[in-house]
């Protein structure tokens, strides 16, 4: 995928309009309870800045259900952004029509506009054309920097595109570049770590994954389906009966493409669903009719760790265990320990797994932290994002 970025284009003194992704969680007295997707635009708006250009932003912020609600007003984010940036953004209160226009025409070269939320126009979700170049009339250019919302074709990353060239921001570019690049021309061997709950969330990447990597190793609930489907009896553990068909298809795939497949060897099981459950590891052929598998047991962390210590591209989704409770935490942070200090690319996508990943305090030993959720899973699904595809080409 070979797309321009933004400093493929002179922008000195040219109104920009960068699709970020400010789609930030607020608490209930509506203030920032974590800023990283803020602090992950910095680069791109801070190289705008100092290029010269007029930077108009644009992003959603919740469901507001194309209804203005100021419940989910960008506000907050133009503060955010004014102390960030320690200059003054402004917030137009509404991102079309004669109050944007006007923002948009006080603007000074290496200043900073942040239009209201995109989504209080219903348009902008149905990909409206004229809401779209109403969006486009504010600039000369657009740079799409909102990797988490590429995998949507709305107004503000797709439909404009039609009107203005656009550029990849730097934070699209490094998803797009570190993903592309691992899934399309890895360095070998190509490990997948692939966990969390369930497997119906993930078949479409375990299915591509299949097709690239040299070895996947399947933690979490979702393993036990795949267990099962190996004649083992997985108790009271998350299962997915009608996915067990599927398992063994994607089994005999893995053997088909010979790509080695890591199923746990024994796993900590519990009789409920809680964080002080008196729990044990047991091999996986003894888990009994009352017990949950709620984690990898050590064995099998041990395992994974050495096939990843070994690796020289990794791509890690799902997290290996219930890792929100302490007690069923060791598999996720073993598998974390052994990512972090493996010496090739790492990659790690999945609001869970960067959330457990952020936890352990190894994010920055990753190579990339990919910042997108469902954008993540369908590139490793293979498909293609339409506001990555929408792009201007190199
Ligand atoms: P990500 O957000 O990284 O893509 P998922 O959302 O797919 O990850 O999965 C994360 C969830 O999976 C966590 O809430 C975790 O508690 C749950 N999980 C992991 N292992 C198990 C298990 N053995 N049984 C039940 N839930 C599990
Ligand atoms: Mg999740």
């Amino acid at each position: 995928m070979n797309k321009k970025s933004v400093k493929d284009v002179k922008v000195r003194g040219r109104r920009v309009l960068v699709r970020a992704d400010f789609n930030v969680p607020l608490d209930e007295q509506g203030k920032i309870t974590d800023d990283t997707r803020i602090r992950a635009s910095l680069p791109t708006i801070e190289y705008l800045i100092q290029e010269g250009a007029r930077v108009i932003l644009t992003s959603h912020l919740g469901r507001p259900k194309g209804k203005v609600n100021l419940k989910y007003s960008l506000a907050p984010v133009a503060k955010r952004l004014s102390e960030k940036l320690a200059q003054d953004v402004q917030l137009a209160a509404d991102c079309v029509g004669d109050v944007a226009m006007e923002a948009v025409s006080k603007l000074q070269d290496g200043q900073v506009l942040l239009l209201e939320n995109v989504r209080f126009h219903a348009e902008e979700e149905k990909n409206d054309p004229t809401f779209a170049r109403d969006l486009a009339t504010l600039a000369e250019l657009f740079v799409n920097d909102a990797f988490g919302t590429a995998h949507r074709a709305h107004a503000s990353t797709e439909g404009v595109t039609h009107y203005i060239p656009a550029f990849a921001g730097l934070l699209m570019q490094k998803e797009v570049e570190f993903m592309g690049n691992a899934l399309e021309r890895p360095d070998r061997p190509f490990v997948a770590i692939i966990g969390g709950a369930k497997v119906s969330d993930k078949i479409g990447v375990i299915e591509n994954l299949l097709e690239k990597v040299d070895a996947l190793i399947i933690g979490g609930g979702m393993a036990n389906t795949f267990l099962k489907a190996q004649g083992f009896k997985v108790g009271k553990s998350l299962l997915e009966e009608e996915k067990l068909d599927l398992a063994k298809q994607l089994i005999e795939k893995a053997k088909a493409k010979g790509v080695e497949l890591e199923l746990p060897i024994d796993v900590v099981v519990a009789k409920a669903f809680e964080a002080n459950a008196p729990h044990r590891t047991v091999r996986v052929s003894e888990i009994q009719e009352d017990e949950m598998a709620l984690d990898i047991g050590s064995a099998s962390a041990e395992r994974f760790a050495a096939r990843i210590s070994t690796a020289k591209t990794v791509i890690w989704n799902g997290p290996m265990g219930v890792f929100e409770m302490d007690a069923f935490a060791k598999g996720t942070e073993r598998v974390a320990q052994a990512v972090a200090s493996c010496g090739g690319i790492t990659i790690v996508g999945g609001g869970d797994s960067v959330a457990a990943v952020e936890k352990m305090g190894v994010a920055d030993q990753m190579t990339h932290i990919s910042t997108g959720g469902g954008a993540s899973l369908e590139f490793l699904e293979g498909k293609v994002l339409p506001g990555v595809a929408a792009l201007n080409e190199a």
